[in-house]
């Protein structure tokens, strides 16, 4: 049962499809995994809630395979991230003012997956309301490193990313406006993976900054990733900015010819201000692309410098549109303590809401207050379309855009959390993605000298899903045959 805990959703599959294991020592084991933990000195809470009626729901499941009437994932865990709605479970977005809600229905995604017969086991923690690079902003603590607990793992899904890198799930869904699923994945030392804008639902994933918002996957095995996009994708009419994408044959992933690929490595994203050892790893990972016969060239793309202020301009715009809707009437918290309305919203919102989330409230009216509009949201927006177009027409020439995944490794809790602008300098590398829609994936590629996960990232075309998974996997399988 212990080995059961560090396998990949597609070799459970396997064992599961030849009856070699049942869902209910597949989920007993993941679940040994993490109340074991849980009794540390200092646990890794990654999950919120470990489901108490998981292995009910497993045995379920080996019946159906019994039956003849299972789904194609049928009694496979994954564990999701707390702003994604699974029906009749809590949800709250590691925020105080969600406490006591329930989601009244499932997220596209989910229901997609779960139709199919997957079992979500847990709820996983994550910054409020997704706006946090650290997971520290989260109202039940942060989440650890399983590589080293005294660092962060990264944010905003966190919590996704230590699960599935402590063996405590074989793969999570995270959700991204700026980079949330990657980077976690990279401090973590696993994939991740943020879809095109529209290869997936939203429909149930609670919004944050709507016009980026995009659920994605985390797993130590690409070809995870490929088995649920190819399940949950395509188009929703709960969603109308999902796209009717056909990623059905997306899994089983084949390795990539990288031969003659060119590939292009933004200056502004691999010189200055990207940590040494950071450098040092991409420097391996552009060999092993020669190596692979891949043709890696330094580019210029100075709309990358503006990036970071950009996205805390837009996301933060979006977020306060979108948390307006927090007002203790409708959802969660409520405070009863004044004298009139105003006071139940002023209240519940000063209560429920932690700080950063206070803070993208204030920069978000500000940047769409009158007077205020045509100097930050607009010329934002502005910058954001030629963003699009410039990278857009750099991958007609390039398969993939690289970078490192972060601009420096993993750091030590609480080293940022005072300082916000050196919070969101983290994510320079990762929103250009998010602003431009498309589709980017973080590759475990390396460690610092103390051990310390390095991830690199490969941006692709609109929908070009399954090159970066092969591209993913083909790195993977290097990995298999102890290249490394
Ligand atoms: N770190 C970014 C932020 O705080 C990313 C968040 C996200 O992708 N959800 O906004």
């Amino acid at each position: 049962m212990g080995q059961i805990a560090g396998k990949s959703l597609t070799e459970l599959k396997r064992l599961l499809d030849r009856g070699e294991v049942s869902a209910l020592e597949i989920i007993t084991s993941f679940k040994e995994q993490y109340e074991s933990d849980r009794k540390k000195p200092v646990p890794l809470n990654g999950y919120i809630e470990f489901f108490s009626d998981a292995e009910e729901l497993a045995v379920k499941a080996d019946e159906a395979r019994k039956t003849g009437t299972s789904g194609i994932l049928e009694g496979l865990p994954i564990a999701v991230k707390d702003n994604i709605l699974i029906s009749s479970r809590k949800a709250t977005c590691g925020s105080a003012i969600l406490q006591g809600f329930t989601a009244p229905y499932s997220s596209t995604v989910v229901e997609r997956l779960m139709n199919e017969g997957i079992i979500p086991v847990g709820r996983t923690n994550m910054d409020e309301f997704a706006m946090g690079s650290t997971c520290e902003y989260s109202v039940y603590g942060s989440s650890k490193n399983p590589v080293n607990r005294e660092y962060v793992t990264g944010g905003s899904s966190g919590g996704s990313a230590a699960v599935v890198a402590s063996g405590q799930a074989p793969c999570a869904l995270g959700s991204e406006t700026g980079g949330s699923v990657r980077l976690p994945a990279s401090f973590c030392g696993t994939y991740g993976f943020k879809p095109t804008y529209g290869s997936l639902s939203r429909y149930g994933l609670v919004a944050f900054g709507s016009s980026m918002d995009q659920i994605g996957v985390i797993s130590g095995d690409p070809d995870d990733i490929a088995l649920v996009i190819s399940v949950a994708s395509g188009f929703d009419s709960n969603d109308f900015t999902s796209e009717d994408v056909d990623f059905s044959a997306l899994f089983p992933l084949k390795r990539m010819r990288l031969k003659g690929k060119k590939i292009a490595i933004p200056e502004e994203l691999s010189g200055e201000g990207i940590d040494k050892e950071v450098g040092i790893v991409l420097e391996r990972f552009c060999s092993w692309l020669r190596s692979e016969g891949a043709v890696p060239e330094r580019v210029s793309m100075p709309l990358l410098k503006t990036t970071v202020a950009m996205y805390y301009i837009i996301a933060p715009a979006e977020a306060s549109s979108n948390l307006a809707r927090y007002d203790g009437v409708r959802y969660g918290l409520r405070d009863i303590t004044g004298n009139n309305l105003e006071d139940l919203y002023v209240n519940t919102r000063t209560k429920g809401f932690g700080d950063e989330v206070k803070r993208r409230i204030f920069l978000g009216n500000y940047v769409l207050s009158a007077g205020y509009y045509d100097a930050y949201y607009k010329k934002a927006m502005q910058v954001r379309y030629l963003l699009k177009k410039e990278l857009n027409r750099i991958l007609e020439e390039y398969e993939y855009i690289l970078s490192p995944t972060s601009p420096v490794p993993p750091f030590k809790l609480g080293s940022k959390i005072d300082n916000p602008l050196s919070m969101y300098l983290t994510d320079i590398c990762t929103i250009f993605a998010n602003l431009a829609l498309l589709p980017a994936v973080s590759i475990p590629a390396g460690t610092t000298s103390d051990g310390l996960p390095v991830g690199m990232q490969l941006t692709g075309r609109m929908f070009g899903e399954k090159g970066l998974l092969r591209a993913a996997k083909t790195w993977f399988l290097k990995g298999r045959r102890g290249e490394i």
